[in-house]
Parts: C-alpha cells; sequence; structure tokens
C-alpha cells in the first residue's frame, strides 16, 4: 500500500512512523514539503529511506514568505531523483493566510515550473475551487486534486482525467457526500493519502495521523465502491506508479 500524501517533516518520530507504516504494509510514502527548507527536509527523508519519495512545493499558506529565488530553489531541488511531483500547490480562500494575489502568483509561477519540468502537480485547493479551476484552465500536465472534499468538482476532475485522491475525511460518518464522490472516480483515477499529522480517519480520528493509518481510508473507499480491499490496494498501487512515475 502506498500513501501519496504526507507531511513526514511535520511528525516528530518520522523515521519511526515509516517503520510502523511498512508493518502496517504501508510501503511507499510520498512526503510532502511545503517550503524551501521543508522540501529539503523531505528530500534528505527521500535519501534515507528507500520507500519514501518527496512532493517538492510551496504551500499556499507560504505564498507571502515566499524569498525571493524559492521557486526557482524549488526547481532546482526538483532534479533529485527522488522528486516526483510539484506540489502542494493552489488557492486556500479558507485560512487566508497569505493575500489571494500572493497565492494566485505563486500557483501559478508553479504550475508554470511543472509545466517545464514535465512533472505532476498536486492541488490543494479550499474554499477556492472556481478560481483553482480558473488557473488550471489550460493546464495539460498531470494533476493530481489532494485530500478531495468538493464532490461538486468531481465532474471537470473525471472529464479532464485527473487523479482524485481521498484523505481520512473521506472516512468520516457525516461524509457521505465524499464516499459518493468516491464510488465514482475511474478505477485508474483514483488515490488514497493520510496528509498525517492532519486529519487521522476513523476509528484514530482525533489522533496524531500517521502513513499507516492509510490502511483505513483505504478499507472505506473499498466499501464505499463495493471492491475488495486488496483489489483496490493494487488498482491504487498501480494508478500512483503511473500519475508519479514511481
Ligand atoms: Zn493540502
Ligand atoms: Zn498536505
Amino acid at each position: 500500500m502506498i500513501d501519496t500524501h504526507a507531511h513526514l517533516s511535520a511528525l516528530d518520530d518520522a523515521e519511526a512512523a515509516v517503520a510502523r507504516a511498512a508493518e502496517a504494509g504501508v510501503t511507499r510514502i510520498l512526503t510532502v514539503g511545503t517550503d524551501v527548507d521543508d522540501c529539503r527536509r523531505a528530500l534528505s527523508l527521500a535519501d534515507r529511506n528507500d520507500g519514501v519519495y518527496a512532493i517538492l512545493g510551496i504551500h499556499p499558506h507560504e505564498a507571502a514568505r515566499v524569498e525571493e529565488g524559492g521557486v526557482r530553489e524549488i526547481c532546482r531541488l526538483q532534479n533529485h531523483p527522488k522528486a516526483v511531483a510539484v506540489g502542494e500547490i493552489g488557492l486556500d480562500w479558507f485560512r487566508n493566510y497569505a493575500p489571494r494575489e500572493d497565492q494566485l502568483r505563486l500557483f501559478e509561477a508553479q504550475l508554470s515550473m511543472a509545466a517545464d519540468i514535465g512533472k505532476p502537480v498536486v492541488i490543494h485547493t479550499r474554499a477556492a475551487d472556481d478560481d483553482t479551476l480558473a488557473v488550471l484552465a489550460d493546464f495539460t500536465g498531470t494533476v493530481v486534486l489532494h485530500c478531495f472534499s468538493s464532490p461538486h468538482m468531481l465532474p471537470t476532475a473525471v472529464g479532464r482525467g485527473w487523479y482524485v485522491s481521498f484523505a481520512g475525511n473521506a472516512t468520516f460518518p457525516k461524509a457521505v457526500d465524499l464516499r459518493l464522490a468516491a464510488s465514482r472516480v475511474p478505477a485508474d483515477r483514483i488515490l488514497a493519502e493520510t496528509d498525517s499529522p492532519y486529519l487521522a480517519p476513523q476509528p484514530v480520528r482525533g489522533r496524531r495521523n500517521e502513513p499507516a493509518y492509510v490502511v483505513h481510508t483505504l478499507a472505506a473507499l473499498a466499501q464505499a465502491r463495493g471492491e475488495e480491499r486488496a483489489e483496490l490496494e493494487a488498482q491504487i498501487e498501480r494508478n500512483a506508479a503511473a500519475c508519479f512515475g514511481l
């Protein structure tokens, strides 16, 4: 099993969490950097752990703090053999940690970098779906909607062949609409993630999340789709390999 989105550097025991994940059968983890320093930490974790790969980008929350040349530095770090995608990038009008114009500029700059280097993009969008879609209108590369929480975006995602990645919130009892969306994602486009240390799934909800817990999200997705767990697990492995070139 693979966890396609975790923030290992935000765990105080990242290496132990990688070991616990392996024990639970989660042998590959894509860890996400959120600024230049964090991306360096992600790469160093990838260097030290066979099954760990890095997704490198500057998070929209950091958009007001990006230093001169930050995006160029991310682009340079993308040369690392275990750097598999540009992310997470996008727009967050919910927290509004950074002014909208800064977020838009940063999103566009990183999208154009991804187009230049031919890597997939991992998208964070919160309370900004229409604007996110507008920015992505002309992007023809591979797209992953991470922590998918906007069922109304599903027709666009499916129509454009984007990957749709579900996190722990899809397991919550009230998230009927998310599980319905999960049942409608084409088999070759579904992914699962933890977004550790956030959003721990049922039945470990409320705890600090870690990659081992992606198995709970997998179980909920399999049930929603009426599939065997092992079958969906193998499908997600193939999807992640195709999407991220693993
Ligand atoms: Zn996110
Ligand atoms: Zn994340």
